[in-house]
């Protein structure tokens, strides 16, 4: 180990730089492939008549081609120029400052990745602001002089490892511009050669990608990410290991999958090209052999090692191209073990494992919905190649809800609710992939599919794999640009998030309070509104960088102040367990869901309970009860749109100094973690667990008014929202602003905090409430909010005086009998909704979680439905419930309701999709699947059941049910940890090591409630 050469000033980093380790050149391990593995002939042809006849397939490869022939364009020595060795590093990002001159505003001009690249000019970078060039000293010309030791101390000279501003700062130019020239150029330019190839049989094509084929086997196997990286080595000095081999072990799963394919489509040529045999002085066979050695096999065991690992399905699918594209290196072994073999990381589960033990029941894999996107689209891919070999993956239950459940999560047909690394403030559709569909639509026909990519016909081609593929049938579009069919409300039981929304589908409202796993935000019980074609409540999406030294991704993104939810003592929510949905119920004008989350470890209540009020067919509004005790200081945050906003109703102070961490407290400066303030920059901020408080600025409190404030959305100011603030006894009422990404800042959006403080020491309760108003242009829906309490009983009331009518919105998570004072309304619900017009005459009642409700002189009542359930078939998401209530049950009016199971380990709730009653026995059928979890046992004495099975979910096991390998529940179970299963009382029957258990999350013996509920409407 050596340090840094000497840079002319200092840099703060204390960076070490390990010495080069070459790895020797390797000989294959197995017989060499004998013929094309990936595209049949008979799909070659299928191709080819479809870019003859149609003219999007044409464009598609008239793309491939172009991108081809500029390689073609290139001599051999400008090629080498771009493949340089591993000596020189790569980096994706150049330094979280941005550029020396124009500081982090490159970030907001370009993006995440905003220097500008140019194959022509390898190892420089361009600025997108000012145009200039870095280094400054000639990279190139050093490398090809062998990387002789030489001192660069100039101005921005860089000797691969960095220039270091006089700040400290280490400014990564040629690694950076080198990590991008391989993944957007290089690579890219092989698999288009590769592909024209195949499409055109164009030697010119076959002869640039084999010679750069070869190039890149000549560099493949020193190529170690964790030593020869920006990041890698930045990690390194905090212990932490980020491997890879080009790239970072995630992007280098695509890299190595696209070079595995681009070989399948050109390895037949290579004993053709007799211009790389005489330049590599060897034949073509030993040109085939040194490729698939230290390309394909290299690639194959940086897999196995897992220095090559990406989000699931990711190396998975690269392994699978790597394999059948090598084809005699054990490929059938491997493909039996990606499928059907457990494991003991997540990583790696076998797929029949990880679609139960990684997807939720609902189809919902365990990451934020843009990264869910690629579990499917790597999973739709990989089954449409095994299935070429004869296994069916399609026809698993769970990978069609794979499928289905990206559209079911589209609200208003036209938003993906952005929760955690996914999406931006004004919202977007996920997973909206018309090749992934494309082939869905091949399996199932389902013609929601055909709605989702919009593609049908000549529109059908839209990427080089749907050039094999049939033609999309015409179909009628949706109106008003919908990419799914109008919805009802709809709940995600497994990834816990509910969507409310209007007959009309036009005002949704989602709602998260499931368990955090991967690529998430701290924002437990946090809300989205959508209205008005708009996100009027947005979640801020995807925080400015992936990466471990951009404080504000932690302070702020990621944070639980920048959400719409509660922040307790100042600090980020701090306990990630699974949540609880307590009341979901969809009626006629009014609909609830009424959620709660652990969150802190300080509060013994965190429970949020949203009633959405339709004031006509295609406006509502929300009533927001949140409900916190424990810690000393509660702070209610909201946000609306960007865009203006008008507070004029009310008398702030003027805009306070620094920031709502304090008047001494500058923007994003961290005021309460000394730790990270002086050492973050070198050990990352992953840790952060204060405020963000710094990143909210102009604090302006409220004075007087009625704490209404109205957002006009920045894309569409006739799309607008107002905030009512009715919260009594609030410590402050603050307005401030803050960016959305304080890096790129695109947006600017007004937060509005409500405060309350503990005088004493003693544990505080708070119940915020507030109601959520979107409109469109001048047509308020309400004019005026009140919140009262009722004069017996328990709980709170909101008086909604609307131009037309009045609502009454109550809710009491006691459900205890309650009558209200002035008006004669009296109702055991937990919420209820009872509107009158303007002759004082009740035209709409609504409750939920309760027995009865009197109003007006009307009595309405209704029972829950409750049983025990008496018989499961797993498989087919079937149960049966023994009813044991005496109402009468309309099985057709339970389809969408929420039906409940409980026992002494758990509550939790399944959608009904359909029911049927015979002689008082239920036979339910559930949206969702039963079955939650898949092991394999690897011992079985007596008492002691353990298992190696990566099981991810073991959170959400208690109360759960053992089934055996024919789905036959054998025990109840009390708790799965680390691999032991431990039963309430010893399986029913006998199991044995290697067999294959399931779980389900409901059994015999569960008691079982749909919860009371009634509509009605005056005709
Ligand atoms: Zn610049
Ligand atoms: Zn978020």
């Amino acid at each position: 180990m050596f340090l840094s050469p000497a840079h002319g000033q200092q840099a703060t980093d204390g960076l070490i730089i390990p010495p080069f380790q070459p790895v020797p050149v390797r000989q294959p391990a197995f017989p060499l492939k004998t013929e094309r593995s990936l595209y049949q002939e008979k799909e070659v042809l299928t191709a080819r008549s479809n870019i003859k006849k149609y003219a999007s397939a044409a464009e598609i490869q008239n793309g491939i081609l172009k991108d081809a022939d500029y390689w073609l364009g290139l001599s051999n020595a400008e090629i080498l120029r771009v493949m340089p060795d591993a000596r020189v590093p790569r980096g994706f990002d150049l330094c979280a400052k941005g550029c020396p001159v124009h500081g982090d505003s490159v970030f907001k001009v370009g993006g995440f990745y905003p220097w500008i690249i140019d194959p022509k000019k390898p190892f420089k970078v361009k600025c997108p602001i000012g145009g200039e060039t870095y280094p400054h000293n000639d990279f190139s010309g050093h490398y090809e002089a062998g990387l002789p030791e030489r001192k660069f101390s100039g101005q921005y000279e860089d000797d691969g490892y960095g220039w270091v501003s006089p700040q400290g700062d280490r400014y990564w130019f040629v690694a950076y511009a080198n990590q991008w020239l391989w993944c957007n150029h290089v690579i890219p330019g092989i698999l288009a050669l590769s592909r024209a190839y195949l499409l055109t049989e164009d030697e010119r094509y076959a002869e640039r990608a084999t010679f750069m084929l070869y190039r890149l086997a000549e560099v493949y196997p020193s190529m170690d990410h964790e030593n020869q990286s920006r990041y890698g080595l930045m990690q390194k000095m905090k212990g932490v290991r980020y491997s890879g081999k080009i790239l970072n072990r995630i992007w280098e799963t695509q890299l190595i999958r696209n070079v595995a394919e681009s070989y399948d489509h050109v390895w037949n040529y290579i004993d053709k090209n007799r211009s790389l045999q005489q330049y590599a002085g060897k034949s073509g066979q030993e040109i085939r052999a040194f490729i698939e050695a230290n390309v394909l096999e290299d690639g194959l065991d940086a897999i196995e090692s897992g220095k090559i690992s990406g989000n699931f399905g990711m190396h998975q699918n690269a392994m699978l191209y790597l394999h059948l594209v090598r084809q005699n290196a054990g490929k059938d072994a491997a493909i039996e073990k990606l499928i059907a073999t457990p494991a003991k990381t997540m990583a790696n589960n076998g797929l029949e494992y990880a679609l139960y033990n990684q997807v939720f029941r609902d189809g919902m894999p365990l990451e934020s919905p843009d990264y869910n996107s690629h579990w499917l689209k790597d999973l739709v891919n990989i089954a449409d190649v095994v299935k070429k070999g004869g296994r069916n993956l399609f026809e698993m239950n769970r990978m069609r809800k794979l499928l289905d459940a990206p559209l079911e999560l589209a609200v208003t047909g036209k938003f993906t609710p952005d929760w955690g690394d996914s999406g931006n403030a004004v919202g977007k559709l996920s997973a909206r992939y018309p090749e992934t569909y494309h082939v869905g639509y091949g399996q199932y026909r389902d013609p929601r599919y055909l709605y989702w990519i919009d593609k049908s016909g000549d529109s059908s081609f839209t990427s080089f794999g749907s050039l094999f593929m049939e033609a999309l049938p015409e179909f009628a579009r949706l109106p008003e640009g919908r990419a799914v069919p109008v919805q009802p409300s709809r709940l995600f039981a497994g990834y816990g998030l509910g969507v409310l929304n209007n007959k009309a589908d036009k005002t949704a409202l989602a709602f998260t309070y499931g368990m955090h796993y991967s690529h998430y935000h701290w924002d437990f019980l946090n809300i989205e509104l959508f209205a008005n074609g708009q996100k009027m409540m947005p979640d801020l999406g995807y925080p400015d960088a992936m990466n471990a030294y951009v404080a504000p991704v932690y302070t702020w993104s990621s944070n639980t102040i920048s959400h719409n939810t509660t922040v307790v003592d100042e600090k980020k929510q701090n306990l990630n367990l699974p949540g609880q949905l307590h009341l979901f119920n969809d009626g006629k004008f009014a609909r609830v869901i009424d959620g709660a989350s652990p969150a802190y470890k300080a509060v013994t209540r965190y429970r949020r309970n949203l009633v959405m009020v339709d004031t006509d067919p295609n406006q509502s509004y929300v009533v927001d009860f949140f409900h916190v005790a424990g810690g000393n200081q509660h702070d209610y945050a909201l946000h609306g749109p960007p865009g203006a906003v008008i507070a004029s109703e009310n008398e702030w102070t003027p805009p306070a100094k620094g920031t709502f961490a304090g008047t001494d407290v500058a923007l994003e400066e961290i005021y309460d973690d000394e730790k990270l303030k002086t050492s973050g920059s070198q050990v990352g901020y992953g840790t952060y667990g204060g405020s963000g408080f710094q990143h909210l600025f102009n604090v302006r409190q409220k004075q007087s008014g009625t704490g209404k404030i109205e957002y006009r959305h920045q894309n569409d100011p006739s799309a607008r929202l107002r905030l009512h603030t009715l919260t009594p006894d609030l410590d402050g009422l603050f307005m401030a602003d803050a960016y959305d990404r304080p890096r790129a800042k695109a947006y600017v959006l007004k937060y509005l905090v409500a405060r309350r403080k503990s005088a004493t020491a003693s544990p505080l309760k708070s119940t915020f409430v507030s109601v959520m108003e979107p409109y469109q242009g001048e047509h308020f829906l309400i004019n005026q909010a009140n919140l009262l309490t009722p004069s017996s009983g328990n709980g709170h009331y909101v008086v909604v005086e609307r131009p037309e009518a009045t609502d009454i919105v109550l809710h009491d998570t006691t459900a205890s009998v309650k009558r209200l004072g002035t008006y004669p309304i009296e109702t055991d619900a937990v919420t209820a909704v009872i509107t009158t017009n303007k002759n004082g005459e009740l035209t709409r009642a609504f409750f939920a979680g309760g027995t009865y409700l009197k109003a007006y002189g009307k009595r309405f009542q209704a029972s829950s439905i409750k049983g025990k359930v008496e018989k499961i078939d797993a498989q087919k998401s079937e149960l049966v419930v023994q009813i044991t209530s005496k109402n009468s049950i309309r099985p057709n009016d339970l389809a969408n309701e929420i039906a409940f199971f409980a026992n002494a380990g758990k509550r939790t709730a399944h959608p009904v999709k359909s029911a049927v009653l015979k002689n008082r026995k239920l036979i339910i059928t559930t949206v969702d699947d039963l079955l939650i979890g898949k092991l394999r046992l690897d011992e079985a004495d007596k008492e002691n059941l353990r298992t190696q099975t990566s099981l991810t979910f073991q959170k959400h096991y208690n109360g759960v049910y053992l089934l055996d390998p024919a789905y036959q529940p054998i025990a109840r179970v009390a708790k799965i940890a680390d691999g032991k299963v431990s039963t309430d009382q010893p399986p029913s029957s006998a199991v044995h090591k290697g067999d294959v258990l399931w779980l389900s999350n409901v059994g015999p013996g569960d008691t079982f409630e749909i919860p009371a509920a009634f509509s009605w409407e005056k005709r």
